[in-house]
């Protein structure tokens, strides 16, 4: 009590709130990070880099980047001319959007999909068709064929998310048969977990861009850097857009940064190879606990239990200082998209449900 207190203050009783879990630890399992660290290789290289030459600008064309990125995929005849690198893999699927896909016809894309990309759409006012994924969630090539120049051109992710269903690459070269008059962008944020990369499909389809990104398999999602591989005239379409918004695509950081990664094969597929070890143990846990699991070829799992609702259970392990996606729209809210943690975060993920599906 202070003379200074007002009488309305003088009168309160506080409420005092319920206590609150004393979360010692977060378990992060919703937005598909690496739950490892990048390349220790990365890290110096990003280190020194920030002690040696922050004031002066970088390299306008990420060249070194560039160069190790086409390097990486010199098997497949991959030339500097042939990638474009971006502030994460968003940003490159916006120029894509503006440069390549915007033709006053409608694109395509599934009707589950990155939800990024009907926002896109609505950015460049580029019209869109949804279209129907199977039952089973997966992609039907054949609904991509045979539109002729009616459409736009075709974009979507491989795997798909927030499914994580693979399409092989057979079909993805069967839906760039199917339209060589319009590009196709896939989208490969999730190649790395057991997918086959369409990039060697470049040099055969001048149509073809494929989107990758250094934020899940090099654990860079902080550093924002993403690429494209695709022929020289798409490349250049993206780099006329992008030099006329900023013509310095990364900074110094990032480019030393990214150009370790990409350079240090060892670690990344020692780090991918885990994360599928995890997902493999993960996957068979769930299915034990009674959750139907999609296939998944990317660093996460779909799954539903047919008898607990889904956004009950993501804000019981909300509760619990574990976090998972739940998405609302109606198709796929009684799923929840699980990231792969480490083997102990997965430990305390399955736990936490064994509880909250009773079956402790
Ligand atoms: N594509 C897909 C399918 C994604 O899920 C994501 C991550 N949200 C991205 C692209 C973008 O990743 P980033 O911008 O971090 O490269």
């Amino acid at each position: 009590m202070s003379k200074f207190w007002s009488p309305i203050v003088s009168r309160l009783t506080p409420y005092t709130p319920g206590e609150q879990p004393k979360i010692a630890r977060l378990v992060k399992l919703n937005t598909n990070e690496s739950p490892y660290g990048p390349s220790p290789l990365a890290l110096q290289a990003i280190a020194r880099e920030v002690s040696d030459s922050l004031r002066l600008y970088p390299n306008p064309d990420a060249e070194p980047l560039k160069q190790a990125i086409a390097r990486r995929h010199a098997a497949d005849g991959v030339s500097v001319r042939e990638v474009f690198v971006g502030n994460g893999s968003d940003e490159v699927l916006a120029h894509a959007f503006h440069a390549l896909l915007q033709h006053g016809k409608p694109i395509l894309f599934p009707d589950i999909t990155y939800s990024f990309y009907p926002t896109y759409a609505g950015l460049y006012q580029v019209e869109y068709r949804a279209v129907p994924l199977a039952e089973d969630f997966t992609l039907r090539s054949e609904d991509y064929l045979g539109h002729g120049q009616a459409i736009g051109g075709i974009i979507f992710p491989n795997p798909n998310a927030p499914t994580g269903c693979l399409l092989g690459l057979a079909d993805v070269e069967r839906i760039l048969q199917g339209n060589p008059e319009r590009v196709v962008v896939v989208d490969e944020a999730y190649i790395d977990f057991g997918g086959q990369s369409a990039i060697p499909l470049v040099q055969r389809y001048p149509n073809l861009l494929v989107v990758q990104t250094l934020s899940k398999s090099r654990a860079l999602a902080g550093m924002r850097v993403g690429f494209a591989v695709g022929h020289a005239d798409l490349i250049d379409a993206l780099e006329r857009v992008k030099n006329s918004f900023n013509s310095y695509p990364l900074d110094r950081p990032a480019i030393a940064g990214a150009t370790a990664a990409i350079e240090d094969e060892d670690y990344f597929r020692k780090t991918c190879n885990m994360v599928i070890a995890s997902r493999t143990a993960l996957a068979a846990q769930l299915a034990g606990l009674g959750f139907q699991v999609l296939p998944s070829a990317a660093n996460f799992l779909f799954v539903r239990h047919p008898q607990h609702d889904a956004a009950q259970l993501a804000a019981a392990l909300r509760a619990d200082g574990i976090i998972v996606r739940h998405f609302k729209s109606e198709r796929i809210s009684q799923f929840l998209r699980i990231t792969i943690g480490t083997d102990e975060d997965c430990g305390v993920l399955v736990e936490a449900l064994r509880r909250h599906l009773g079956q402790q």
